[in-house]
């Protein structure tokens, strides 16, 4: 079931959109067989799981953080880490800075924006982006090769769309100048509409996993 639905997803989405397979909460089994589909690229969100998958599974596996990362768990994924997504404010890239500097590495992260109209703790305003566009010198550590955004769970889609366009926007204001090529956004419920609306990058566990029940 899963190599059906994965292989179903890849010949659906355009070349130019890299498809990251998001398999939180999914025993090793389910990566394996996605593996053996031909997909490289996974997601999970606790790093705690992350690196456990990251021992036992396959070394040439791409491993993007795409859930909130707490500064002081950094330095576990610091070392293997392919791409964060969803960074967003200056302490936490100043840590990644540093911890990949330990690593003798530059890790690749994407700058989180706050597109979706729901009150979340996460991703930065317009404002807040520059500031820290200004300061990514300081860090030798990092390379931010794009942004990344959620729009507001609903079933509206011409909202959804909306906030996609808006992110698409913002990226397109900097990413020739800053060299980024990565837009991440849209999941299982959304894929769709975001790459209408110019995305990159995907991010889909259920549709390819299946449901996750958290226990
Ligand atoms: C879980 C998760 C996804 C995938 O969600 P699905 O709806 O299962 O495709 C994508 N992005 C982030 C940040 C997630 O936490």
């Amino acid at each position: 079931m899963i190599r059906e639905q994965l292989l179903k997803i890849k010949s659906a989405i355009p070349d130019h959109v890299t498809l990251v397979a998001v398999s939180k909460t999914k025993p090793n089994e389910d990566i394996l067989e996605a593996y053996e589909a031909g997909q490289r690229i996974f997601g999970e969100n606790k790093v705690q799981e992350l690196v456990s998958k990251y021992e036992d599974l396959p070394k040439d596996i791409e491993w993007h953080m795409i859930g909130h990362l707490q500064r002081n768990k950094v330095k576990y994924i610091a070392p293997f880490v392919s791409l964060i997504h969803g960074v967003d404010s200056k302490r936490l890239l100043e840590e990644i800075n540093k911890q990949a500097l330990k690593s003798e590495r530059q890790v690749s992260v994407l700058l989180q924006m706050h597109i979706a109209e729901e009150e979340s703790k996460f991703g930065l305003d317009e404002t807040e982006l520059l500031d820290i566009l200004t300061h990514l010198v300081e860090w030798q550590g990092i390379k931010v090769i794009g942004l990344m955004g959620m729009a507001t769970f609903t079933d509206n889609e011409d909202q959804v769309a909306s906030e996609f366009k808006k992110l698409k926007m913002i990226y397109d204001r900097y990413a020739s100048n800053l060299n980024w090529s990565v837009l991440s956004m849209g999941m299982s419920g959304d894929y769709h509409i975001a790459i209408a609306e110019g995305s990159s990058m995907i991010r889909v566990g259920s549709s390819i996993f299946g449901s996750r029940s958290y226990s």
